[in-house]
Parts: structure tokens; sequence; C-alpha cells
């Protein structure tokens, strides 16, 4: 038995085989032509199999995030018969004796440069998908695996992965995962909390001899076991056991609402990335939804979603929450959740500190009209809200109140229908905490964002596993912002919640009580866990407000 060990970044365990994924760039390959006519086979079975496999992600997107979402994969696969690209491969390998995977490659970037060079954004959008399409096809000719295609139920190893990628897993397929990279704070590793997915990050280099191995991954402790021996593999099948028991106990709190001796109502509500995550945070007993990631919506994609994209999912997301609070947080793209077509993330040099979320709308206004005509659309279907991050500055706060002004009015003079909304900000930086007081008369709630909060005071990256100790246990540094930000909300009459990954540490409920947070959102798994937590404090705390 060998012992991999790591972080763990979302809890529970996984039993089954290993799966390495590797997907190493084919561009390093040497020229591999033979003949025309083996070359040109090679080709048309290589599309042939793309086509397959592009046949399956639709579907499996359609499920997972929607139609309109899924889309894309039916886009590629009309791409790969187009008549255009499919002669232009064939025309490399007759005419310059190019090998079917450097064939298929030029074909991709002649075409796609002829769609960039378009007028049309649309169009010149779609060299992206021109460019991913001819990738994959030479992949294919390399024999390199697909991003995460499995044949059974495995626990899978990777480099790193993104969270588009993450998003996209296969939940019935992914037993667990561990990456060699990441931290317990990346988004990554949040997705795959919200997905329940067991999960291990920084495990640092797995050898590829334990590709296929058996294994027990221990998502809790962050320890992976390759080839464990009996006493192991029975002791976590006592503790899959144990887990299952625990889900069960929990059950009790389901229904349950929580009530402080003074008469505060506190709420867990859970944070969601998809309409698929607001149905299991319902089915998790969650009483609202107290952060919707709306960046995931723009990943994935060579264009932001449309108006009307968006509006069908914000209705969506209101109906599935029925009367209950549905908090859609604007675009937070940027750091480490990159948008090939919006940030400038690879250009620049600290992302985390450069043009990411209520930055990137600001400099580009149109982008978070739409989102807010979308939205004021949408709440006519429910009680939707709305949430900015990152804000540093009462500017901010004004530039975004104008956009959402002119987002309305543009409605009304098209006399289209549209409701009343909250608008709140997230308190996410140091500078937001410290001028709380003058952030609360502006806004209709905070909510505290603790993980990139910890790490703008900390000055450590949440993706860095090496300065990831520094916030093993609440800094005091962080506690002190968290009591402001409370005493500033309750001056002005303005709730507070939290939503970073703090709310499901049950260690710091108290502490997040007693604070004043009355909104605590977390996972959906964890949802009853948190509840519980905050039942037991209920019962014995008389809050100092
Ligand atoms: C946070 O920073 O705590 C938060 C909830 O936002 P995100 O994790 O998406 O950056
Ligand atoms: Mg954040």
């Amino acid at each position: 038995m060998n012992m991999i060990y790591g972080k763990g970044a979302s809890g529970g365990i996984a039993a089954g085989v290993l799966k390495i994924i590797r997907r190493e760039r084919t561009e390093i390959r040497e020229e591999t032509y033979t003949d025309v006519t083996s070359e040109t086979a090679k080709l048309h079975a290589a599309l042939a199999k793309a086509e397959d496999e592009l046949v399956q992600l639709y579907a499996e997107a359609v499920e997972k995030v929607g139609e309109k979402e899924a889309a894309i994969f039916e886009i590629h696969r009309m791409m790969l018969s187009d008549e255009d690209f499919v002669a232009e491969a064939e025309n490399f390998i007759r005419n310059g004796h190019s090998s079917a995977e450097t064939a298929v490659r030029k074909a991709g970037n002649a075409l796609a440069e002829i769609f960039g060079a378009m007028e049309d954004e649309y169009m010149k959008a779609r060299a992206a998908d021109i460019s991913a399409v001819a990738e994959r096809v030479a992949d294919i000719l390399g024999g390199c695996e697909n991003v995460i295609r499995l044949t059974q139920p495995s626990v899978i190893a990777a480099a790193d992965l993104t969270p588009a990628e993450t998003v996209m897993l296969d939940r019935k397929m992914v037993l667990g995962f561990v990456t060699e990279g990441g931290s317990p704070m990346s988004h990554t590793a949040i997705l795959a909390r919200t997905m329940d997915i067991p999960a291990i990050v920084g495990a640092g280099a797995i050898p590829d001899h334990c590709d296929g191995c058996p294994v027990v991954l221990d998502g809790n402790e962050g320890v992976l076991y390759v080839e464990p021996d009996e006493h192991t593999e029975s002791r976590y099948a006592e503790a899959m056991r144990e887990a299952e028991d625990e889900r069960k106990r929990l059950e009790r709190f389901r229904g349950k609402t929580c009530v402080l001796s003074d008469g505060t109502r506190v709420m867990v509500t859970a944070n969601v990335g998809s309409l698929s995550d607001i149905d299991e945070a319902m089915r998790g007993d969650a009483e609202g939804i107290g952060l919707f990631r709306s960046e995931f919506l723009f990943m994935g994609r060579n264009s932001p979603p449309t108006e009307e994209e968006q509006f069908e999912i914000y209705k969506q997301a209101a109906l599935k929450t029925g009367g209950r609070e549905c908090v859609i947080r604007t675009l937070d793209a940027g750091a480490d959740k990159q948008i090939g077509y919006l940030t400038g993330g690879a250009k620049e040099a600290n992302p985390a500190l450069g043009l990411r979320a209520v930055r990137l709308c600001l400099a580009k206004p149109e982008l978070l009209k739409v989102q807010f005509r979308a939205l004021y659309r949408a709440s006519l279907f429910g009680n939707l809200s709305a949430m900015i991050p990152l804000i540093v500055l009462p500017e901010e706060i004004r530039e975004v109140r104008a956009i959402a002004k002119a987002a309305q009015d543009s409605l009304v003079s098209e006399t289209a229908a549209f409701g009343r909304m909250k608008v709140g900000i997230m308190i996410e930086t140091p500078s937001a905490a410290i001028l709380a007081d003058r952030l609360a008369p502006m806004t209709d709630f905070f909510s505290i964002g603790t993980n990139d909060l910890i790490q703008y005071t900390l000055a450590a990256d949440r993706e860095n596993p090496s300065v990831s100790y520094l916030s093993r246990s609440l800094p005091e540094s962080v506690r002190r912002l968290i009591r402001t930000v409370c005493s500033s909300a309750r001056r002005e009459g303005i709730p507070v919640s939290l939503c970073g990954e703090l709310a499901a540490d049950v260690r710091e409920t108290k502490f997040l009580i007693d604070s004043g947070v009355t909104k605590l959102s977390v996972s959906p798994p964890s949802v009853l866990r948190v509840r519980e937590s905050v039942m037991r404090e209920a019962s014995r705390l008389v809050p100092v407000r």
C-alpha cells in the first residue's frame, strides 16, 4: 500500500479504481506521415470518433446545465462535418504530405484565421470553436485521452482541473478526484463540495504506475491510499457506513427553522453554480439560495450568454426556489475564473489583484447592464436579489447603481415587464470591511465572502497550497473585520449573511452568530449539518446585540 498526502478539499470517502488523466499537448509530437490513403482513412476514423464523443457530451450537458448551454457541443459537431473543414484537411494530406494529425490542425488554423478576421462578432468568436474541434481530432489521432471520459466509475487523478472541467464531471462516473496542484479554497474545490464529490488537492506528483490501481480516497483527511491493505479497506468500509448513518441522523433537522432567544431567525441557505445545483439545494432542504455564482453561466462558451439566455436561467432559478430568496451574484470573472473572451488574466501579472469581478463589469458596463436587465425581468417570477462581488470603494456601488438604474429605465422605455429586486454587496476585501459603516447605507444587505476576505487580509493566495497554513484556523484579523462589518450593518439595520467556505465550519458557528450573521450559505450537502450546529448554538446562546 502507498499513501499520497494532499489537502482534503471536499469531504467524504471514495473507493474504486484510479484513472490518471494526462493531457499533454499534441503539437510536440513528431510528424508521422505514411501515405495518402492511410492518412485519409485515419482522418475519417478520428472525425467519426470525435463526433460520437460530442453526441455523448451534448446529452450529458443537457442533463446538467440545460439545452441552451449544451448547444455549444451541437455547434462543434456541425463544424466537424463541415465540408470546407474536411476538404481542407484532406488537401493538406494529399498535397502537403502531412500526417492526418498535422493536416487537421493546419486545416483548423486556416479556418480559424478566416473566421477570426471576420467583422461580425459572432462569426469572429467561432474561430475558437474551430480550433477546439480541430484540436480534439488531433488529440484523438495522437492517442490523447479526451478531457475526462470514463468507461467505469473511477477515482480520477490529474495535474489540475479547471472549474469548467469540474462542473462538467459526470457525477455518476467520478467517485472522487485528486489533483497534483490546487488548494482547498480554489473554485475547483468549491465546486467539488457543491457537487458532493470527495476530493483531494495539492497532492504533488502522482506516479503513472498508479493508473488502474484500486484506491481509497479520504477527502476529509486528504489522503489517497493506493492498493490499500485489507485493514485500511475494512476501516474505510466502516467509515462509509458511519457517514451514511450520519446522513440519516441529520435528516432530523430537515424542515426545522432556527430562531435565537431574542427572536432573530438564522437561515441556512445554499451556494450554487447552476440550475441543477439549485435542485440539489432544494432536495438538501436549503432555505433559499444565498449565492448563485453566475460566472459559471459564462464559462465553456465563446461569448457571453445573451439577455434572453440569462433571463431564462434566472427565471428558472426564481421558480425553482419558490418564494424563498435566491441571491444571484453578478459576474465574478477573473483571477482563477478566467473566461477567455472576457478576462485578461493571462496578460495580468497578478490576476487576483487585477481586472476581476465588479471591476471588469465596470470596465465593460454593457455586460452588467444586460445582466441587470435579465435579472429585473426574471425577478417577476420569484424572490431574486442581486449581489455585487469584490467591492472596495463606495464609488463602485454608485456606479453599479447607475447601471442598474439604466437597465430599469431601458426596460421602462420598452414597456417591458420587470420586478423589484434588492441589490446587496459582498464584503470580501479589507477595504470594504473597514468602510462598512460608509457602505451600509448604500446597499440592501452585506454578504461576507471569507474565501477572498481571508486571502486579501493575509496576503495569501487562496490557490497556493504552501500558504494555506496561514488560515488553517480563522485568523484574529479576519474575526475583527467580521465583527466590524456586523456592527456597521446592525447600526444601519441591514442583514449580514456569510457565503464563504467558513460558513460550513461548525467550529465557528457560535462566533458567527454572536457577531450578528443571520444567514449562513453553504454547499448543498452541508445544509443539514450546519443547521444542526446553528440549532445547538441557538439553544444555549443569548447573543450580545
Ligand atoms: C468568497 O470569496 O468567499 C466567495 C463566496 O466568493 P468566491 O469563492 O466565488 O470568490
Ligand atoms: Mg469571492
